[in-house]
């Protein structure tokens, strides 16, 4: 989602006559598209946005502009523009420039949001605190957006935090997918508690729809789901996943996992290294487990040490690296 964002105004500002500066002093403007999904992507957008501002001492007509969700979370002083995830796109307007459709390119890549925000309330997660609640993007304007971009675009993805919760997205996806073009349609992110069979039939009907899903599991063990209010079991995944790969034979199944989430005991994390070396994934993001403030997890006991974390997410990329 940053970067489709990110994408979008790139392109609305070159297309109004701004270059893309080759140094931080050389700019004229900074923007800061910001994710605080993770502690350790808001440390360093924290540093570069200090960074950003001692430059400006020097050249006080710096615009400094963050937006994205760390602009939702906390005040940021000593910064000119300031605009959360919902209005970033505003940026255009405070910098001045017009906004204009903008032609598509034979190889390029078109992102289309069918919802925003998120009402799943994954203990560890601030999304649905940084990007509001779950809203569902009218059927009209996703299908014009996609009219747009269809006859030009090689890869067009379907955007939400939670793409199965659109209404009937086993449908939508059929009907784009059997439009014309030279297309080929994918979407992120799969929830596995949603996704569902008819989604995999569509997926394996119409050739236009990519034979890969990104289906974030983010652990092995059930006692871990349950605490992080994920709402599916180990079962429940491996069902999916055997259906996917019954139906699409050729399916790369991509994955997030987040390591020694609190109460995860040894036992509990060497579940999760027999269910990935199980499914073999075509590629999987391990991260240790992040906290983040206002979010359930955060207040939980049994918070496992930062080092043991970072080794159990160690051992599991070097698991995924010899898989792979
Ligand atoms: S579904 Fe995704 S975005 Fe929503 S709360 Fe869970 S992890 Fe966060």
């Amino acid at each position: 989602m940053n970067v489709n964002t990110a994408h979008k105004i790139t392109q609305q500002l070159l297309a109004a006559g701004h270059t893309i500066a080759v140094t931080d002093e050389d700019a004229d403007v900074i923007i800061f598209n910001t994710c605080c999904v993770r502690n350790t992507a808001e440390q360093k957008i924290l540093s570069h946005i200090a960074l950003a501002k001692q430059l400006k001492r020097n050249k006080p007509n710096l615009k400094i502009a963050v937006i994205g969700c760390l602009s939702a979370k906390r005040k940021i002083s000593g910064v000119d523009i300031l605009l959360g995830t919902d209005n970033a796109m505003e940026i255009l307007d405070r910098l001045g420039v017009t906004k204009r459709p903008l032609p598509m390119t034979q190889d390029s890549t078109a992102y289309i949001d069918i919802t925003y925000g998120c009402d799943n309330y994954c203990s560890y997660c601030i999304v649905p605190f940084v990007r509001g609640r779950l809203r569902i993007r009218p059927r009209a304007e996703i299908l014009a957006e996609f009219a747009q971009v269809k006859d030009t675009a090689k890869d067009i993805y379907l955007l939400g935090q939670n793409v199965n919760e659109y209404p009937h997205f086993p449908q939508l996806l059929a009907e784009l997918a059997s439009q014309d073009g030279n297309f080929s349609l994918h979407f992120l992110s799969a929830h596995p508690k949603d996704f569902d069979i008819e989604t995999i039939k569509v997926m394996a009907k119409y050739p236009k729809i990519a034979h890969d899903v990104h289906l974030p599991m983010q652990c092995g063990c059930d006692k871990i789901l349950r605490l992080m209010n994920r709402k599916y079991t180990v079962a429940d995944y491996l069902n999916k996943v055997k259906l996917l790969r019954e139906y699409i034979p050729d399916i790369h199944i991509t994955t997030d996992i987040i390591c020694g989430f609190p109460g995860e005991t040894e036992a509990d994390f060497e579940e999760t290294v027999q269910i990935v070396k199980q499914i073999k994934f075509s590629a999987a993001y391990i991260f240790p487990y992040s906290n983040r403030s206002g979010t359930a997890a955060d207040k939980m006991p049994d918070q496992i040490p930062f080092q043991t974390r970072k080794a159990r997410a160690t051992k599991l990329v070097e698991i995924m690296r010899q898989m792979s």
